[in-house]
C-alpha cells in the first residue's frame, strides 16, 4: 500500500530541486508522477515549479479550497498508471488537504511525496507541517547548513538593512526581506553574525 513521506527542511534546503528529480526516477521507470504547488507561490507568474539549480517542471496549483483527493481520482481516469503526487511547499496545505492525501495513498494507492518547511521565521509551526508531522507514515530530514556549520533547523527573515524581522504575517509576498536557514543558537540570538553574514552577500531567496 503507498504512503505519505514527508520531506522537510529549512529554507534553501534543496526541496524543489529533490522533488523534481524523484519525479524524474518515477518516470523513468514508466509511472506517472502529478506535481501540485501552492497558487500563491507568484514568483515567477505560471504554474510551475522551479528548482535553483535550473530545472522547471509544470504543476497545478492548489489554494486552500482545493480538494487533491477529487483532482487526483480524477487524473486516475485520464493518466494510466499514476503512481505518484508530489506537493512543492506543502506546508501551506490545510489539515483538510493533508487528510485528503492520507485518503489517496490508501483509497487509490498512490504515493505522496510532500516537500515542506516545518516552521516559519518566528518559529511557528505552519498548518501543513503541523499535519503532516503528525500524519506521514515516513520523515525525512533535507539536511542543510547554517553560516556557522550546524545544521539548519529554523528560517529566519532578514530585512532590507540586514536585521532580523521578529513580527509580520507568515506569508510575505513581494516583500524586500530574504530568507535564511539557520541553526537553532543564531536563531535565538545570533542577530551580530547574521548582519555580517547578510552584509557579505550570503545564499538567499527573495519572497
Ligand atoms: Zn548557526
Amino acid at each position: 500500500m503507498a504512503k505519505t513521506y514527508f520531506y522537510y527542511s529549512a529554507m534553501n534546503a534543496g526541496k524543489s530541486t529533490t522533488l523534481l528529480q524523484s519525479s524524474y526516477n518515477y518516470k523513468e521507470r514508466g509511472m506517472e508522477t502529478l506535481l501540485f504547488a501552492p497558487n500563491f507561490d507568484d514568483r515567477f507568474g505560471d504554474p510551475a515549479i522551479y528548482s535553483r539549480i535550473g530545472l522547471k517542471k509544470e504543476a497545478n496549483l492548489f489554494d486552500k479550497n482545493f480538494n487533491l483527493f477529487d483532482c487526483v481520482e480524477k487524473e486516475t481516469e485520464i493518466t494510466g498508471n499514476l503512481r505518484c503526487i508530489l506537493i512543492d511547499e506543502a506546508h501551506f496545505l490545510t489539515k483538510a488537504q493533508v487528510a485528503q492525501i492520507i485518503t489517496i495513498t490508501k483509497r487509490l494507492n498512490i504515493a505522496a511525496l510532500c516537500y515542506g518547511l516545518r516552521s516559519d521565521f518566528l518559529g511557528e509551526p505552519f498548518e501543513g507541517s503541523k499535519y503532516l508531522l503528525a500524519w506521514a507514515e515516513e520523515l525525512v530530514e533535507i539536511k542543510t547548513i547554517c553560516h556557522c556549520g550546524k545544521k539548519a533547523t529554523m528560517n529566519m527573515r532578514i530585512d532590507k538593512q540586514g536585521n532580523p524581522v521578529k513580527t509580520g504575517s507568515q506569508v510575505q509576498i513581494g516583500g524586500n526581506e530574504s530568507y535564511y536557514s539557520v541553526c537553532m543558537e543564531h536563531h535565538m540570538g545570533g542577530v551580530e553574525s547574521i548582519q555580517k553574514y547578510a552584509l557579505t552577500g550570503g545564499s538567499h531567496v527573495s519572497h
